[in-house]
């Protein structure tokens, strides 16, 4: 018989942004028996997550759900707004619009890229230059990432639709929101977004395995006139009110109850206070984090604290630090698991998510942990990083 797991007192503080830590009401609302596809549950619950995202994305686009991650949300945007040969922009934001970008381009779509610059949010005029430039106006979208979860930087949208604007260029504006619905301030008809897509393991609080893309009439109309071959995805074919037709087959129930849920809680708290509680609590972490680089060793990737995202901040660590060794000291030993640097960071930076389902006590906890970690490994540390925590929470 193979040995069990030690047994873990108390619990584990999950710090990565996504998958964030799963409120009580998510999780039992998750419990249930699975229902037969006539019950009326089924649907009522379906309506409810569409209405519930259209409320927290404050839009009246059509909310199309599929049983995938993030990575499918890209997936199903790129095959129904542009056809194979033609034309997206993706402006550079860091490691996930460059994921974005081969990922589209794998489904043979041409992508333009703009430069990208780490811990820098993306350049509106780099959009201009580029739609502008296009004078055939081939281009069909703009893919924005709004919170690069990778650097922790959060995008200016509305620059971007200005740009657009600028520009007079017909393409759409598509919203990466994983890393940012229900932590900072984003409302998509008022900032002109024709496409939102998020995932559910993110600020909402849900398991991984959920996503959405919102579709404004103007985006639908592109789809119904593209000619690119798509099914499970098709924007087109899951229109209608059968429940099986929406999810091109069964519905993953036990996560729309989860999600059902989640939004719920968002709403009773409020939309406005969840943002604002998360500015409050990465306020801290930043808090911290000046306290630790005065040490020397650490640093923001992000340097301009205007542009650090809500939900993730991204450390810098000095050359011949182990990042997993410190990411697993920091699991194993203080129970605060974070996430590693991603792309060209990879091994040259961790970050500690403060997205979803988090409270004071939680931050202070993680950062004390981490700081203990960081000590253990040696890393020279300015004092009262979790002190400067404490204080900027309690000013
Ligand atoms: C996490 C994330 C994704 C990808 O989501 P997966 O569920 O991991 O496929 C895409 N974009 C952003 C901004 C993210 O943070």
């Amino acid at each position: 018989m193979a040995t069990p797991a030690p047994r873990i007192p108390g619990r584990r503080f999950l710090h990565s942004p996504g998958p964030t830590p799963l409120p009580e009401a998510v999780l039992h609302a998750m419990a249930v028996q699975p229902m037969d596809l006539g019950d009326p549950r089924v649907d009522a619950n379906i309506a409810a997550c569409e209405q519930g995202l259209q409320r927290l994305l404050q839009t009246r686009a059509d909310v199309f759900l599929y049983a995938a991650n993030g990575h499918g949300a890209w997936e199903a945007v790129a095959v129904n707004v542009a056809a194979p040969g033609q034309a997206v922009l993706v402006p550079g934001s860091g490691h996930f619009s460059a994921s974005w970008a081969e990922q589209t381009e794998a489904l043979g779509i041409r992508v333009q890229r703009t430069p990208w610059h780490e811990g820098r949010p993306i350049d509106p005029e780099a959009v201009e230059q580029a739609l502008r430039e296009d004078r055939a106006q081939a281009i069909r979208a703009v893919f924005a990432v709004h919170t690069d979860t990778a650097s922790g930087c959060t995008s200016d949208l509305a620059a971007i639709r200005r740009a657009i604007d600028a520009a007079r260029h017909p393409a759409l504006l598509v919203a990466d929101v994983v890393a940012s619905l229900a932590a900072a301030p984003f409302a998509m008809d008022a900032l002109g977004v024709d496409v939102a897509l998020g995932a559910s393991q993110k600020g909402l609080m849900c398991p991984p395995g959920l996503c959405f893309t919102a579709v404004n009439a103007r985006a639908l109309a592109q789809a119904v006139a593209n000619p690119a071959p798509r099914y499970y995805w098709d924007w087109v074919r899951r229109r209608g009110e059968l429940s099986y037709r929406k999810f091109c087959g069964t519905p993953p129930q036990n996560l729309m109850f989860g999600l059902e849920a989640a939004i719920g809680l968002i709403e009773r708290e409020g939309l406005a206070e969840v943002q604002a509680r998360h500015a409050r609590l990465a306020g801290a972490v930043w808090a911290a984090v000046e306290g630790w680089r005065e040490g020397g060793a650490l640093g923001f990737l992000t340097p301009e604290a205007a542009h650090r995202a809500v939900s993730v901040t991204t450390i810098t660590v000095p050359p011949g630090l182990d990042v997993e060794a410190l990411r697993t000291t920091a699991r194993e030993r203080f129970q605060v698991a974070m996430a590693g640097g991603l792309g060209p960071q990879t091994g040259r930076a961790f970050r500690i998510g403060h997205l979803g389902d988090c409270n004071p006590a939680m931050v202070l906890g993680a950062i004390a942990g981490i700081e203990a970690a960081l000590r253990v490994h040696g890393v020279p540390l300015g004092e009262g990083g979790t002190r400067r925590a404490v204080q900027a929470l309690a000013a």
